[in-house]
């Protein structure tokens, strides 16, 4: 494959305004379905990539499956007929084996989120794909496990793949939340500071479950300098065969890519690199002065852990740190903080403290 590979030039560019755009059904159903939906994807200019399921992993039996190899047909007909490049997921060697004798119309392949639970449905796809030249986005797993994420990226990068990139899908929730799957925006964060040369994209869809919250999460995405967006859209999304509740037609696809807020990761102005500058070092003055406070606060609870060693006194003491939880809390509040905040905050440190008193009483020295 040249250099000038279209594919290879999106996974290569600089994304500093979230532009790896993808939007698509959930699944290809239809010839028809597939390839209107591509055209009036297309038609909005800002979409890179065309999303297509071809074999959908259903949680249930019974439900619609995909369509299956009939549909590099109607992909490779997009990809003569409009500017979108195209992307299907594949779950096991056989997808892998069919996207690539259908090479020719398939640019993208992505993981799924069961498929990245599992290690060794992973490395068989990482095998599978060994000596090819086609990107692989890799979405989060299920559960919210940044080691079997980044695990999953490192299997394909260690086959060779060249160009990979991420997928912010959300985690399963335990509980009922009015989202689908539930972001969990620090994980994006690490993985990207773990991988920063790969792209990261956002999908609201999977996250919202509902299209009532795609944009909201979109924007949350772009505020946090993602790379991109994958977004499900159909044309008549009610009827769909698959995730029919959070797909949006390409109509209103157009109308958030236009009101979205699509923000630099940087800024050239001066004014603006000066301010941020200040910002900052004040920050940094404050993030020292915390851990100076820190500091002071746990070698006084080295004096306590001794004290209470030598007076034979036990380390928790329930009153104690109910008080403590209860007046900074309240304290916090009136100064304008979030009390869960501080309720974390304060659990971590008195769980820092009692681990710092029970060396002391470990190591049984009274001085
Ligand atoms: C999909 O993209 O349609 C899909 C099945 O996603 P996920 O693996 O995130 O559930
Ligand atoms: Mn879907």
């Amino acid at each position: 494959m040249s250099k000038t590979n279209p594919a290879e030039n999106l996974f290569r560019a600089k994304h500093d305004k979230a532009d790896f755009i993808i939007a698509g059904p959930c699944s290809a159903e239809t010839e028809y379905q597939t390839l209107e939906t591509a055209r009036q994807i297309s038609a909005c200019k800002k979409v890179k990539v065309f999303r297509a399921g071809i074999w959908k992993p259903r949680t249930s039996p019974g439900n619609f499956e995909g369509v299956g190899e009939i549909a590099f047909n109607w992909l490779r007909k997009i990809k003569k007929q409009t500017e979108l490049l195209t992307a299907t997921e594949a779950a096991t060697p056989e997808h892998i084996e069919q996207c690539l004798k259908n090479r020719d119309a398939l640019d993208i392949i992505w993981i799924g989120a069961r498929t990245t639970a599992n290690p060794f449905s992973v490395q068989a796809l990482a095998d599978a794909l060994k000596g090819t030249d086609i990107p692989v986005l890799i979405k989060n797993p299920l559960n919210p496990d940044i080691k079997l994420w980044a695990g999953a990226v490192e299997r394909f990068k260690k086959a060779g793949i060249k160009h990979t990139g991420v997928i912010h899908r959300g985690f399963s929730p335990f509980e009922n939340t009015h989202l689908r799957n539930l972001p969990k925006w620090e994980l994006a964060i690490e993985i990207k500071s773990i991988f920063p040369e790969i792209p990261i994209i956002n999908d609201p869809s999977h996250i919202a479950g509902n299209r009532k919250y795609i944009k909201e999460t979109a924007q949350k995405a772009l505020n946090l300098n993602f790379d991109g967006l994958m977004i499900e859209t159909h044309i008549t999304p009610h009827t769909a065969l698959s995730d029919a509740k959070q797909q949006i037609t390409p109509e209103t696809l157009k109308n958030y890519l236009k009101t979205l807020k699509f923000r630099k990761s940087t800024s050239e102005d001066s004014e603006f690199r000066n301010l941020l500058e200040q910002y900052r070092e004040q920050i940094n003055s404050i993030d020292y002065q915390l851990l100076e406070l820190l500091n002071k606060r746990m070698k006084i609870t080295e004096k306590i852990g001794r004290y209470k060693l030598k007076n034979n006194v036990s380390i928790f003491q329930l009153k104690r740190w109910l008080d403590i939880s209860e007046t900074r809390q309240d304290f916090g509040k009136t100064i304008g903080l979030d009390e869960h905040f501080i309720k974390k905050i304060l659990q971590l440190v008195h769980r820092e403290s009692i681990r710092i008193q029970s060396k002391i009483m470990n190591s049984n020295k009274k001085n």
